[in-house]
C-alpha cells in the first residue's frame, strides 16, 4: 500500500495508469429470505483492471444486492467472486472491506468525526503511523478539491451536500484500495453540484486508474462515466455490457432503446466532452494583484475579462476589466456563481451549467481543479452543428 499519490498518465503516450485489479464473478446467486425468486440469479461478470464499469437497471433488480456481494457486505447465497487472482469467497469480510473503497449516498460520514478523523479512518485501522495519517488526510482532501486547511477539522453538518460527497470519496481511497464501489453516490445532489462531482471522479479516475463499479438510475451519468456500462433487468439478470458508444448506437433490447431515450443530437452532446472543443486561454491574476497591472496586461491580450486565480491556482471569480478598473488589488471574494467544468464535462453539462449561471460561457478546470480555459457557448454551438453536418452528410 503506497502513501503517496502514484503518478498520472503519461502524458506522452496517453497511456491511462492502472493501480485497480479486475473484478471476476462466477455465477453469483442471492436469495433473500421469504422472497419466491432470486434478487441476484447466477450472475457471470468479468470487470477489466481500472475500468469504471456502470450498473444500471430498474428499481430493484438486484444492482446493490450486486454491488454488497462484492465487499460482503450481503453473503452470496453461492457463486464465487474473484479480485485479481484471489478468490475472495471465503476471505474475512473486514479484511476485505480494507481493500475496495465503498462510497453511498450523502458520503455516509460519521457525523461526531472532523473531516480529517472520517477520512483517516481507514488508515488508523490498517495501524499507520499518526504522521502518515494526517500526511495522507491532507492529501485526499486535496485530491478531491477541498483545500485541507479549510476542511480538515470541519464536521460533516458543516459542509455542503457536494463537499460532504467529496469526503466520503476521499475516504474510500484512504488506503489506495485497488476497487472501488459506487452506489447511486451522486443521486442527493443538485445538478449542477453532480456534474462538478462526475467531472473531479473522472479527473481522480485518470490519475489513480482504480477499478470502479458504479450504480446509478441515470443514464447519462453512465454515459458521461462508464468505460463501459452493464444493462440490467429483474434477477440483475445482464441484458447488455458494452461500451457506452456501441449501447447508443445498437441498443440490445427494445428496453435499452427506451432507457438510452431519443436524439442524436442529444446523445452526441452526452458523448462529447469540453476536452474536444478548442479552449480560449485568457488572462488570468491572483488575488493580491495590482488591478491595473491585471488590467494593462488582459487588454494586450485582447480579454476583456480576467480570470482570478487562489493560493492553490483554483479560478474563483472572472471579472470583467470595468469591475477590475474599480479594484486597487485583486480581492480573493469567490464568485459562487461562478460557471465551472471540467475537461471531462459533456457539451450537455457545459450547456447546463451556463443557463444555470445566465451566462455565455464557463471556466474549464483541469487537473486538481486548476485552470485550462474558458469554453464559450458559440463554441459548444459549432461543434453541435459540425456533428449535425456529419450526422447529416
Ligand atoms: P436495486 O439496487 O437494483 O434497486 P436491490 O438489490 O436493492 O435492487 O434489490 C433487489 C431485490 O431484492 C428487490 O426485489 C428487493 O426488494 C430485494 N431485497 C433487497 N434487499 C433485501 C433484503 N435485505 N431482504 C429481502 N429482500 C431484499
Ligand atoms: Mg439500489
Amino acid at each position: 500500500m503506497s502513501d503517496t499519490l502514484p503518478a498520472p498518465a503519461d502524458p506522452a503516450t496517453g497511456a491511462r495508469r492502472v493501480s485497480g485489479v479486475p473484478i471476476r464473478l462466477e455465477g453469483v446467486t442471492k436469495r433473500y429470505p421469504g422472497q419466491d425468486r432470486p434478487a441476484v440469479d447466477d450472475v457471470d461478470l468479468e470487470i477489466a483492471a481500472g475500468e469504471t464499469v456502470m450498473f444500471v437497471g430498474p428499481s430493484g433488480c438486484g444492482k446493490t444486492t450486486l454491488l454488497k456481494m462484492v465487499n460482503r457486505l450481503i453473503e452470496p447465497s453461492s457463486g464465487r467472486i474473484h479480485l485479481g487472482d484471489e478468490d475472495v469467497t471465503a476471505q474475512d469480510p473486514d479484511t476485505l472491506r480494507r481493500r475496495i473503497g465503498y462510497v453511498i449516498q450523502a458520503g455516509g460520514l460519521f457525523p461526531h468525526m472532523t473531516v480529517g478523523t472520517n477520512v483517516g479512518m481507514v488508515p488508523r485501522m490498517l495501524g499507520w503511523e499518526r504522521p502518515r495519517v494526517t500526511a495522507r488526510i491532507d492529501e485526499l482532501l486535496d485530491l478531491v478539491g477541498l483545500d485541507p486547511e479549510v476542511y480538515r477539522d470541519r464536521y460533516p453538518r458543516e459542509l455542503s451536500g457536494g463537499q460532504q460527497q467529496r469526503v466520503g470519496v476521499a475516504r474510500a481511497l484512504a488506503a489506495d484500495p485497488p476497487v472501488l464501489l459506487m452506489d447511486e453516490p451522486f443521486g442527493a445532489v443538485d445538478p449542477i453540484t453532480r456534474q462538478r462531482l462526475q467531472d473531479e471522479l473522472l479527473r481522480i479516475q485518470e490519475e489513480l486508474g482504480k477499478t470502479i463499479v458504479f450504480v446509478t438510475h441515470d443514464f447519462d451519468e453512465a454515459v458521461k462515466l462508464g468505460d463501459r456500462i452493464v444493462v440490467f433487468d429483474v434477477g440483475a439478470r445482464i441484458v447488455q455490457y458494452d461500451t457506452p458508444e456501441a449501447i447508443l448506437a445498437d441498443p440490445a433490447e427494445e428496453y435499452v432503446a427506451d432507457f438510452v431515450g431519443a436524439g442524436a443530437t442529444l446523445k452526441q452532446l452526452t458523448l462529447t466532452r469540453v476536452s474536444s472543443l478548442e479552449l480560449r486561454q485568457v488572462t488570468t491574476a491572483r488575488a493580491g494583484d495590482d488591478a491595473a497591472d491585471a488590467t494593462a496586461r488582459a487588454r494586450a491580450a485582447g480579454d476583456d475579462y480576467v480570470v482570478v486565480l487562489d493560493h492553490r491556482g483554483q479560478p474563483i471569480s472572472w471579472p470583467t476589466l470595468a469591475e477590475v478598473g474599480r479594484m486597487g488589488t485583486i480581492p480573493a471574494t469567490v464568485d459562487r456563481r461562478l460557471p465551472v467544468v471540467g475537461l471531462g464535462s459533456t457539451l450537455n453539462d457545459a450547456l447546463d451549467t451556463m443557463l444555470a449561471a445566465s451566462q455565455g460561457g464557463a471556466v474549464v478546470l483541469g487537473r486538481r481543479d486548476t485552470l485550462a480555459g474558458v469554453v464559450s457557448i458559440e463554441a459548444i454551438m459549432a461543434a453541435i452543428q459540425r456533428t449535425r453536418r456529419e450526422t447529416a452528410g
